[in-house]
């Protein structure tokens, strides 16, 4: 894991529709992360990608409510994203400097407006490449919201984007990371990652050889009614006579390496997680090429 102080932070992209949103977030990541999970709205905080760069880590996710028509946003949407913007650190609004504020906007600064205090928004004025009187429109939106930070880009800007990355990982609060250092880089799948972790806890709690005797592997990774991730992860141990002791005293150590992990995951994913473990033998699975290939070891 990273060494030293570390920053980390919760960031929302807010704005009305078609002011370009989607294509900034993915400029902003550089790289897609698989979406872990798919259902949208299913609870407050919907992780959309991750960015990490050294010792700093962005978590972008999504708000409730900024999905359905911006006309059509009501008290009770304004409330569940003022809500939902309570948990975020840094919100990015963004709008369209091509046309001035329209209602639907005015509606955004409204939400906006009612956040808890302390919670920095930039306002992002986007499409800077075809718009004709940038400096105008940007005026007219910062009245909408006084006191917010502005910025102008082009999301399809390579040099904009990567100035307003610098600056969003600059506004993180000090804190651990939610999710493992290399997750925005590597394609590891959420079933890999739920493997590792569980790993990592059994690790630390067991002694001698056994720790290096056992692989993980995410057999389901699903999510269920109301939300919930239902998650299987099978434990591996290389002879019969580890099973016990990666089981424990009345199951003991297999509960806690499960409550351990399921806490951890129900974190990083924002939803409530159900784990469940099984311990397998697969003898001298280290010495053996496919069964590495199979637990994923090269
Ligand atoms: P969202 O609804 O806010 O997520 O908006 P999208 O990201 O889907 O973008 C809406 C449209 O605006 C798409 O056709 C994008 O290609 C376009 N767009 C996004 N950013 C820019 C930009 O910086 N300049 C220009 N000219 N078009 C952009
Ligand atoms: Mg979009």
């Amino acid at each position: 894991m990273t060494e030293g102080t570390t920053y980390s932070g919760f960031v929302a992209i807010v704005g009305k529709p078609n002011v370009g949103k989607s294509t900034l977030l993915n400029a902003l990541l550089g790289v897609k992360v698989a979406p872990i999970s798919p259902k949208p709205q299913t609870t407050r905080k919907r992780v959309r990608g991750i960015h990490t760069e050294g010792n700093r880590q962005i978590v972008f996710v999504d708000t409730p409510g900024w999905h359905e028509a911006a006309d059509a946003l009501s008290e009770y949407m304004i409330r569940q994203i003022v809500e939902a913007l309570a948990e975020v650190n840094v919100v990015l609004w963004v709008v369209d400097l091509r046309h001035p504020p329209t209602r639907e906007d005015e509606l955004v600064a409204r939400a906006l407006k009612a956040r808890p205090e302390g919670i920095p928004v930039m306002l992002v004025g986007n499409k800077l490449d075809a718009a004709k009187r940038p400096e105008d429109a940007m005026e007219a939106y910062a009245e909408l919201l006084p006191g917010a930070e502005t910025r102008m880009i082009s999301a399809t800007h390579e040099g904009a984007v990567a100035e307003l990355r610098a600056e969003i990982l600059a506004m993180l609060p000090e804190g651990p990371f939610f999710y493992p250092p290399d997750f925005s880089r590597s394609d590891q799948s959420p079933e890999e990652w739920a493997a590792e972790l569980v790993r990592e806890e059994a690790m630390k709690r067991l002694r001698d050889e056994i720790p290096y005797s056992i692989a993980t592997k995410t057999e389901e990774f699903a999510e269920r009614r109301g939300g919930m991730v239902y998650i299987r992860t099978v434990l591996y141990v290389e002879r019969e006579a580890h099973k016990p002791i990666l089981i424990g005293k009345e199951g003991r150590m297999l509960r806690e390496i499960g409550t351990a992990a399921r806490k951890q995951l129900s974190v990083f994913l924002a939803r409530p997680v159900y784990l469940e473990l099984a311990v397998k033998v697969y003898p001298n699975w280290r010495k053996d090429p496919e069964a590495l290939r199979e637990l994923g070891y090269e």
